[in-house]
């Protein structure tokens, strides 16, 4: 077995959407997932969020449209043949720029997004080029840092969305140990097929951080129910995720066989806890969980104070 080294992951900045991620090289177009300061194709301190690029991109056509309508306006100043009719031109030509300015203004943002789309259209295959290159970075880190690695894969994830990344991050977080205190993620690197690994992170996450154990994931566990418990330490998982689900009283009435199934494994203060839910619904049976629960306390709890004062 690998042995796990204690690490300090850099905090993950959750954006809205997964382009917000994305950074363009004003100077060679370029695109890039990750943190760095210069362009990995150029070198030149040229990235700038997509977002920004494409306002940037709108605001520069409108200018020209701008641009365009004074222009009208200089020549139909020139074309007057009367001094009246220049001022008339004049004041026309402003007052015309000055509604196209407003307008503008009010259509910036719907315009951005329009532009963004534009963007991401015309240019996936430079987005698509860009993240190849942040695998390469990923790859060349992994020599030295698997820390990094990780981190750069975690942002890849953002945009990219396959079971080779996911396992990637999986195999790779698998080497670290553990906190209550970093910033973990589970939904979103469950794979479609069964994985050793990431059967064993479950377990992992069901101890630290049980919140994160949801229905996503415990579906996850009971679909390769078989394959875990195959595994060395296969019943420790799947207790592990029992004793994260007693947390709710939902999972309970959703998955009664899964937990009645593992129940006897539970370390005490799990157990307590699903005790005291059986308690107090004294009108659910959950298909016999009721009496299991009574016999595992009858027979190894009966005498715990613990037991005795909790209501
Ligand atoms: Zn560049």
């Amino acid at each position: 077995m690998v042995k796990k080294r204690p690490v300090q992951l850099k905090p993950y900045t959750k954006t809205r959407y997964a382009y917000e991620k994305l950074r363009v090289c004003k100077n060679c177009h370029q695109y890039t997932i990750l943190w760095e300061d210069t362009c990995a194709s150029c070198g030149k301190h040229s990235l700038v969020p997509i977002m920004d690029y494409a306002q940037a991109r709108t605001r520069r056509s409108m200018l020209n449209v701008k641009l365009i309508s004074l222009l009208m306006t200089l020549i139909a100043i020139l074309l007057s043949p009367t001094v009246m009719q220049m001022i008339i031109s004049l004041v026309v030509g402003i007052v015309l720029t000055g509604l196209l300015w407003k307008v503008q203004q009010k259509m910036l943002p719907s315009e951005t997004f329009r532009k963004l789309n534009q963007l991401m259209n015309s240019t996936a295959q430079n987005i698509r080029a860009g993240i190849e290159l942040n695998r390469g970075t990923a790859s060349a880190a992994l020599k030295e840092d698997e820390k990094l690695t990780y981190e750069i894969l975690r942002e890849m994830a953002t945009v990219v969305h396959n079971d080779r990344i996911r396992l990637q991050q999986v195999v790779l977080l698998q080497t670290f140990v553990l906190r209550k205190d970093m910033d973990l993620e589970l939904e979103p690197l469950l794979l479609k097929d069964f994985d050793q690994e990431l059967a064993a992170y479950i377990g992992e996450i069901a101890k630290i951080k049980r919140d994160m154990i949801k229905t996503k994931t415990i579906q996850y566990v009971l679909n390769y129910e078989s394959h875990i418990l195959m595994m060395p330490q296969g019943k420790q998982i799947l207790a592990s995720v029992v004793g994260a689900c007693v947390r709710l009283k939902k999972y309970v009435d959703t998955y009664p066989d899964f937990i009645h199934r593992y129940a006897i494994l539970l370390p005490k203060d799990r157990f307590l806890r699903l005790y005291q839910l059986v308690r107090r619904n004294p009108s659910s049976n959950w298909n016999g969980l009721r009496d299991e629960v009574s016999s595992i306390y009858h027979e190894k709890y009966r005498w715990d104070p613990d037991f005795q004062n909790w209501d």
